[in-house]
């Protein structure tokens, strides 16, 4: 058992530059602030589609991804396509994650996790494509119990475990 919080592995070379100096990490495709861009640059590139969460925040500008989630939740077909392409970014990273260290359990925290859940089926269907290690058929794919909190949590216990042994 291991703790991960692994937003800066590249899935990109040519990727956009992440905060972190590298191009194309994860954290530019799937992090809240890039699902927030995300909807945003939809909704400029094409004034004539209609998505409730223009109903929120001023316009197209203010958009967070908390209102991607809640536009989701009512079934909202541009929030649907935002957190689906969120999913091909992460079946990419989870499947080079599987490859390099076999873990027995993805368990997925961070501000995004909950309103990613619903598609954690369509992220398990789309894994074997993205990993050659037959194990990631099996593995199960969970939400973190402390969601948000989930990095904090997960170092708390590491130094928990670290104070513990030594
Ligand atoms: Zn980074």
């Amino acid at each position: 058992m291991f703790f991960m919080s692994r937003g800066h592995l590249s899935i990109d070379y040519r990727g956009p530059i992440c905060g972190c100096g590298k191009p194309g990490c994860i954290e530019v495709f799937a992090s809240g602030p890039a699902i927030a861009k995300r909807a945003q640059a939809k909704l400029a590139a094409d004034h004539t589609r209609r998505s409730t969460i223009l109903k929120w925040g001023n316009g197209s500008v203010d958009i967070t991804s908390e209102m991607v989630g809640k536009a989701h939740a009512g079934g909202d077909p541009l929030a649907k396509e935002v957190l689906q392409e969120t999913i091909d970014f992460l079946a990419l990273w989870l499947g080079n994650i599987v490859d390099l260290l076999e873990p027995d359990v993805a368990i997925i925290g961070g501000g995004v996790a909950s309103m990613l859940t619903p598609f954690f089926d369509e992220l398990r269907n789309r894994l074997p494509s993205c990993s050659v290690n037959s194990r990631c058929r099996e593995m199960p794919i969970v939400v973190a119990h402390y969601g948000a909190e989930a990095g904090i949590a997960g170092g708390a216990a590491l130094c928990a475990q670290a104070f513990a042994e030594s």
